[in-house]
């Protein structure tokens, strides 16, 4: 790396961002780039938006970029060389897991989306880096064998999820020793309810892709645009809370709180509730994560409570939203039920957003894939992954037997 004047190079982190190209890595380059001095991107990785991966690298100068095939790598070659930036290019999983356990990188952000970033997770986790996690689909599949994997390596595991990063600034430091032990009674899981929350049983069945994907609060990918939809996100999220903070799924309540104000809240014996609030905006949990634990400037407005003026809570509707009950029945059954339901999920959402499929068909492929599926212990990554190929071909199944 080439010194900067005044300013000790032994301080800046190196950082890769797998998913640089999506809506959780534009956030994290924001972020960086607001701070040449403390943060540095080493490595950025995309998938299909090979010429804004161009840009990005033009722009953070990283030294490697990653893409999926030789194809793609040849095209962000020649504009690399044409815009004289010596970022080297590396192709596929194995290139993406090489950037994320690199000796020189000293945090990854984990922002790919689906099951196809658990691989590259796990290698920075076992490579004991400070993992941001925002794949929160990686944790779900693998939640044993993850947060094994943290301990093992000695990896700071920070979530990025903003009720997760909320959660984790409302626990105590010493929150490991056990929620009982730190006096935690229960974890209040927040939700804006998503585009739908106000949507009847009937108008849902001919809702549309764009529809889904135009969350009042929240600007994101398209795979949890609908999972907010559906509120698989909140399913997702709460079996991601079991496992970050070694919670049984009895002790994680769901409140849905339209304005997205109130990221999280923790609950504990003595009466007290505290509750971490801010704009919806996710360089806020993302600057945490990154100077944890200090704190820096996320570029984020101040919150205005006076233009807020009020904030709502109402409880979830598990009979419009059956995808929240599946996920919790997913989280009591543990094993391989929850990896099951991430991935009749992916395949129900790829297929949703093709138009192949109704919106309420999304919960009725993933209970049908459920209830086909035996429950079995994951005891490796292989395991994982079978069970995930396993549930996806029972979800093309549903889908062909359906007549699409
Ligand atoms: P996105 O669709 O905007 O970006 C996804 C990124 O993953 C892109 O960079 C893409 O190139 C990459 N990618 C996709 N498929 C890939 C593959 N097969 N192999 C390698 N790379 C691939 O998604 P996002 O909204 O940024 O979400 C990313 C993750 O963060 C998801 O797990 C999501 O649940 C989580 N998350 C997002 C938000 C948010 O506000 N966007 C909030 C909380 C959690
Ligand atoms: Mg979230």
């Amino acid at each position: 790396m080439g010194g900067r004047m005044g300013c000790d190079v032994s301080q800046v982190q190196r950082i890769t961002v797998l998913g640089a190209t999506g809506s959780i890595g534009l956030s994290t380059l924001d972020v960086i780039a607001r701070h040449p001095e403390r943060y540095q991107a080493f490595a950025l990785t995309g998938y299909t938006r090979i010429e804004e991966l161009l840009t990005l690298c033009v722009r953070h100068r990283p030294a490697y970029a990653v893409v999926p095939s030789a194809e793609a790598a040849g095209r962000l070659r020649a504009g690399l060389t044409a815009a004289g930036c010596a970022t080297e290019v590396l192709e596929g999983e194995a290139g993406l897991c090489q950037v994320a356990c690199a000796s020189e990188v000293d945090a990854v952000m984990a922002a790919i989306v689906g099951a196809a970033g658990l691989r590259p997770t796990l290698a920075a986790v076992q490579a004991g880096k400070k993992v941001l996690l925002a794949n929160k689909e990686a944790l779900v599949m693998s939640g044993a064998l993850f947060m094994d994997a943290v301990r093992q390596s000695g990896a700071v595991l920070l979530p990025i999820d903003s009720e997760h990063n909320a959660i984790f600034q409302c626990m105590p430091s010493d929150y490991a020793r056990g929620l009982s032990a730190v006096g935690v009674r229960r974890i209040l899981l927040t939700a804006s309810g998503g585009p739908f929350r106000q949507t009847s049983t009937e108008a849902l069945l001919d809702v549309t892709p764009e529809q889904a994907c135009a969350h009042p609060n929240w600007s994101m990918g398209r795979k949890i645009s609908v999972d907010s939809a559906s509120m698989m996100n909140k399913g997702l999220e709460l079996i991601e809370a079991c496992w970050l903070f070694d919670a049984p799924p009895s002790l994680v309540e769901v409140v849905v709180h339209p304005q997205s104000v109130i990221h999280s809240l923790v609950d504990y014996v003595d009466g007290s509730v505290l509750a971490q609030l801010g704009n919806p905006d996710m360089r806020t949990p993302i600057a945490n994560a990154l100077a944890w634990p200090e704190r820096i400037d996320s570029g984020v407005a101040p919150l205005d409570l006076f233009s807020i003026a009020r904030l709502d809570f109402e409880a979830p509707d598990e009979q419009r939203f059956p995808c929240l009950r599946l996920a919790r029945q997913a989280a009591q059954v543990g094993n391989s039920a929850p990896a099951v339901l991430n991935a009749a999920n992916e395949v129900a959402v790829q297929t949703f957003l093709q138009g192949r499929i109704r919106f309420p068909e999304i919960a009725s492929m993933i209970e049908q894939v459920l209830d086909q599926e035996s429950v079995v212990p994951l005891t490796s990554l292989e395991a994982v992954f079978a069970a995930d190929q396993r549930a996806r071909e029972l979800a093309w199944a549903w889908l062909h037997r359906n007549g699409r």
